[in-house]
C-alpha cells in the first residue's frame, strides 16, 4: 500500500517548475532533476518511501476507508486531496499517470480506460452542445467516427482539413464556436507528420487549445508541448504499454492554456459547477483546473476508468518503452527501405525515407525516430494485398498496432470499413493501403518473411 497518496490533481512537473523558476519540490527527490527520458520512463511516478515495496502495488481496492464522516465529507467537495472511491481517482493508476506526465512534461494527467475515452473526455471537458471542433482530417479510423457520428449525436460539430493546407484555408474552418483543434503528430495509418507548430499558432489565434494525439510518436520521440500543443492524449495501449496486453488511455495537460483570457468560451472550467458547490476549476485548482474537471466531473459521470491491473502492466511497458522505440524505429527504416527498392511495391509511406513528403517534419518534430508503423501499397492494388498479407507467416494479421509483434492490417478491409472510398482517400488511406507494424524482432527476421510473402502473392 502506498503510504502517502500521490494524487493526479497536485502533480508538477520538476522541469517545468524548474524553468519557472518555482521552488515547489519535485516527488522524485531522488531522480536527477535533468533527468532524460530514458530515465523517467524507469524512475518517473512510483517513488517508494523506507519499507515500501520496490515495485507499484496494485492497488486493487474500489475504496478507500477513513475515520470520520468529515473526513469523508471534505473529499467530496473537493476541499480535501484524497481517495474514496476508484471510479474517481485511484493510486497505482495516479502513479502511472504520473510518469506519463513527467515524460511529456506536463502539469497534470489521468488514465482512462481506453484511447477512445481519453480523446472524448479531453474534447468533451470544453465542448458541448451547440458547440464545434476543428481537426486534421487525417486521424485514427476510431477518432474520425467518434468526431463525425458520436459527438454528432451529442451536438457537437467538427470540421475536419487537410493538415498540409496553409494557416489561412485551416483558419477558414474556425466559427465563434470552436473550442479546440486536434491533430495526431504522427497519424495512424497514413504516417503524416503535422506540423505542431503551424497548428499551434492557429489554435491560439482562435482562442483554442491545441490538443494532441501523441500515440504513434510516444514522449520518447516528440513532445507535442515543446512546440505549442496545449494537451496531449494517448492511447497508451499502443507502445506505452507495447505488448498487446491493456486497453487504455491518457490525458495530460501542459498548464499552459489561459482558460481565463478566453473565458466566455469555455465557461465549464470558468463559472462554477453546481454539482461542486459552485467551485470554479480554474479559480480553485489553477493549471490544474482542466484534469480536475475531466476527473470530478466527467470520470464521476460516465466512468471509462483503466483498472488498477491495466495501469501495473502499462507501468511495466513504460518501463522499457525508450529502448523499444529504438528498435522499432531501426527495423521500420530497414523495411521501408527494402519495400521502397522492391519491384512489386507501389509506394510506401514511412517519414524515415529520404523520399517522404514528411521527411523535414520529422526532422523537426522526431529527430531521434518517428515511429514502427509504416503504411505502403503493392502494385495489384487491393487484391494483391490480401494475397501477401494471407502468405505471410510470422507476421500476423491482427487489429493492432505498436507492440512488440510484427504485424499488418488492411484498413479498408479492417478498421476503416465503415467509411466509404472518397472518406477513406480524405483520411489519408488509400484502399490499397496496408498497415505495417514493425515489431522489435530481428529485422533479418521480418525482411524474409516478407520476402517470401512477395514471391507468394506475385508467383505467376
Ligand atoms: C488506437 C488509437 C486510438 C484509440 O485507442 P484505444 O486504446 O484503442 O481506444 C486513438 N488514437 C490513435 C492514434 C490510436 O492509434
Amino acid at each position: 500500500m502506498i503510504a502517502r497518496p500521490i494524487s493526479n490533481l497536485y502533480i508538477e512537473h520538476y522541469q517545468r517548475k524548474e524553468m519557472a523558476g518555482i521552488p515547489i519540490p519535485c516527488r522524485n527527490m531522488k531522480m536527477n532533476k535533468n533527468a532524460k527520458i530514458e530515465t523517467i520512463c524507469v524512475q518517473g511516478g512510483y517513488e517508494p518511501q523506507n519499507g515500501d515495496p520496490r515495485i507499484l502495488p496494485i492497488i486493487q481496492s474500489t475504496t478507500f476507508k477513513y475515520d470520520s464522516s468529515d473526513d469523508m465529507g471534505k473529499l467530496f467537495d473537493l476541499e480535501a486531496s484524497g481517495y474514496f472511491y476508484s471510479r474517481l481517482q485511484n493510486p497505482t493508476c495516479d502513479t502511472v499517470a504520473k510518469k506519463i506526465c513527467e515524460l511529456e512534461g506536463g502539469v497534470a494527467a489521468m488514465l482512462t480506460g481506453s484511447g477512445q475515452a481519453a480523446n472524448f473526455y479531453a474534447m468533451f471537458n470544453i465542448a458541448g452542445a451547440g458547440d464545434h471542433i476543428v481537426s486534421s482530417a487525417p486521424i485514427y479510423g476510431g477518432t474520425s467516427n467518434l468526431f463525425t457520428v458520436t459527438m454528432k449525436k451529442m451536438g457537437i460539430e467538427v470540421t475536419l482539413v487537410d493538415p498540409d493546407a496553409s494557416e489561412e484555408e485551416i483558419a477558414k474552418a474556425f466559427r465563434p464556436n470552436t473550442k479546440a483543434l486536434f491533430g495526431e503528430t504522427i497519424s495512424n495509418p497514413s504516417c503524416i507528420v503535422l506540423d505542431i507548430e503551424k497548428f499551434a499558432r492557429i489554435a491560439h489565434s482562435h482562442g483554442v487549445p491545441l490538443i494532441i494525439d501523441n500515440t504513434f510518436a510516444t514522449p520518447v520521440n516528440c513532445r507535442p508541448f515543446d512546440f505549442g500543443a496545449d494537451i496531449v492524449v494517448h492511447s497508451t495501449t499502443k507502445y506505452m504499454d507495447g505488448h498487446a496486453m491493456a486497453v487504455g488511455g491518457c490525458i495530460v495537460d501542459s498548464g499552459n492554456f489561459d482558460w481565463n483570457a478566453h473565458a466566455d468560451k469555455f465557461p465549464g472550467l470558468t463559472t462554477p459547477d453546481e454539482s461542486y458547490h459552485g467551485i470554479i476549476y480554474t479559480e480553485r485548482f489553477g493549471k490544474l483546473g482542466y484534469i480536475t474537471k475531466a476527473t470530478a466531473q466527467l470520470m464521476r459521470d460516465l466512468g471509462s476508468i483503466q483498472s488498477p491491473q491495466s495501469a501495473f502492466l502499462l507501468n511495466v511497458g513504460l518501463e522499457t518503452l525508450a529502448l523499444r522505440m529504438e528498435r522499432h524505429c531501426y527495423n521500420a527504416q530497414k523495411v521501408a527501405e527494402f519495400l521502397e527498392a522492391n519491384e512489386h511495391v507501389a509506394w510506401v509511406s514511412y517519414p524515415g525515407l529520404a523520399s517522404s513528403k514528411y521527411h523535414a517534419l520529422a526532422e523537426k518534430y522526431c529527430p531521434k525516430g518517428t515511429c514502427g508503423v509504416l503504411a505502403f501499397g503493392l502494385k495489384g492494388g487491393r487484391d494483391t494485398a490480401v494475397k501477401f498479407m494471407d502468405s505471410l507467416k510470422m507476421i500476423a494479421i491482427v487489429t493492432h498496432v505498436a507492440d512488440v509483434r510484427s504485424c499488418v492490417l488492411h484498413p479498408a478491409s479492417h478498421t476503416h470499413r465503415q467509411l466509404t472510398e472518397q472518406q477513406l482517400i480524405e483520411a489519408g488511406v488509400q484502399p490499397d493501403l496496408i498497415r505495417f507494424s514493425v515489431g522489435i524482432e530481428h529485422v533479418d527476421d521480418i525482411l524474409a518473411d516478407v520476402q517470401q510473402a512477395l514471391d507468394a502473392a506475385y508467383k505467376a
